[in-house]
């Protein structure tokens, strides 16, 4: 559990001393025998597990300050300039008139705009060579001669976006340097101590820039107190958990929408962008504490398999897409992997059917049956509430073989409050064992 956590981080800031002499691996072996005949639940958490340090690559969004905003908005023309004239060259390149044509490659297209940066007044040929490659990489993803133009100004301009190599950014005093320009950014403490690689400045599309960059950061993985947890993914609540807990993460935002449609209708386009910034932040919050308190609290994480794109075909689709299903599998997954965790989809077939306690397919099915809150097991007589049931079942389809202790080996699934009380248990002696 998260005190649990809280306490191995608190006991580890207490002794810097012995941190500082020690690697964090000897230390951890001296624990060990202290722990006495607790040993095998040192095993239930490998001690490799808890001093490993590993380097993860997190992307850094801060705010530019407004007035570094005319700059960037002149500069994206140019990137603009460049992109396009990338795109022309290589749609050239591949049907000419005579002869066969030739793809080319990000390296060539520096070749062919050797010098140009001295046309342009905001970039250098760094940010040049930069927009090459990204229009490279884009090209072959979508496998296109021709991508879409990039559009200065009028309506239809394209978000500002100006990419550029990690030296071309400097801390100077209070702000930061780019092309012989001084920018501010909000929380810029974030950045110190951290080192960058090729990032850019972005505009959203309220018109705010953003200066994004990925900078390497060391993580200590730690073993989670709990065992294991299904997650169903369900349309009213976002996630039930197998534990019974539920993230309803729609209402933070959801009265947004009238709001939303009200500023539509009478024309104002900036408050209704604003607005839906807001919602799409406050979803992104809600998902990322989610998640993290998950990653935090269990060792195995299972997921069912559905996807918003299969109920997204059905009338379904505006609460699937708005439950943020993909971005917080994506948000378990890399967090998961960070933290040492192991994260798994698992096959969701039948696990709203099937009762979690008799296995027997008493349960209601179809999309209909979506608006059942509760329903009777016909054969054991058990009460479920259907997304924690269908939770349950994702985590008993999930188990893995017997472990050693043997807890897991009965076919039938282990209620998880039992699973619990053992890791509570487990903490308990872990820590009088400490
Ligand atoms: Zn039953």
């Amino acid at each position: 559990m998260s005190e649990f956590l809280r306490g191995e981080s608190a006991g580890t800031a207490q002794r810097p001393g012995l941190r500082g002499k020690l690697p964090s691996r000897l230390k951890r072996n001296d624990a060990a025998p202290a722990g006495g005949g607790k040993t095998n639940f040192l095993h239930a958490h490998p001690a490799h597990l808890m001093s490993r340090k590993l380097t993860v690559v997190t992307s850094l969004r801060l705010k530019v300050k407004t007035e570094g905003y005319a700059w960037l908005a002149a500069a994206a023309a140019e990137v603009n300039q460049v992109w396009n004239w990338a795109n022309t060259t290589c749609h050239k390149a591949a049907y000419p008139f005579v002869g066969s044509g030739k793809w080319l490659s990000a390296y060539d297209l520096d070749g062919l705009c050797v010098g140009a940066s001295e046309c342009f007044e905001h970039i250098g040929s760094d940010t040049i060579q930069r927009v090459n490659a990204e229009f490279a990489t884009r090209r072959k993803q979508f496998k296109k001669s021709r991508l879409r133009w990039r559009v200065s100004r009028g309506a239809k301009r394209s978000l500002g976006w100006v990419p550029f190599k990690p030296a071309q950014l400097k801390r100077k005093g209070k702000s930061l340097r780019f092309s012989g320009k001084a920018f501010r950014v909000f929380e810029q403490d974030l950045l110190e101590e951290v080192t960058w690689k090729s990032g850019c400045f972005a505009q959203d599309a309220v018109g705010d820039w953003w200066l994004c960059l990925p900078v390497e950061k060391t993580r200590e993985q730690t073993a989670a107190a709990r065992e294991s947890v299904g997650l169903d993914l369900g349309l009213q609540e976002a996630v039930a958990t197998s534990d019974g807990d539920k993230l309803e993460a729609g209402h933070f935002y959801r009265h947004i929408e009238q709001t939303i449609a009200l500023a539509q209708r009478r024309g104002h386009k900036h408050r209704a962008k604003r607005l839906r910034r807001t919602a799409a932040r406050r979803r992104n919050d809600a998902l990322h504490k989610y998640s993290r308190k998950i990653v935090d609290r269990y060792q195995t994480i299972l997921i069912g398999d559905v996807t918003s794109l299969q109920l997204s075909k059905t009338r379904m689709t505006k609460f699937a897409l708005n439950a943020g299903w993909g971005m917080l599998k994506t948000q378990l997954q890399y967090k998961g992997q960070q933290a040492g965790r192991s994260v798994r989809i698992v096959k969701e077939s039948n696990t709203t059917r099937a009762c979690s306690s008799c296995k027997a397919l008493t349960g209601p099915t179809g999309l209909d049956m979506l608006a059942v809150r509760i329903w009777v097991c016909s054969e054991c007589g058990d009460t479920h509430d259907p997304d924690i049931n269908a939770a349950r079942n994702i985590l008993s389809a999930g188990r893995c073989p017997p472990s050693i202790r043997g807890n897991e080996s009965s076919p039938r699934a282990v209620p998880p409050s039992q699973t619990s009380i053992d890791a509570r248990l487990r903490v308990g002696a872990l820590t009088v064992a400490a």
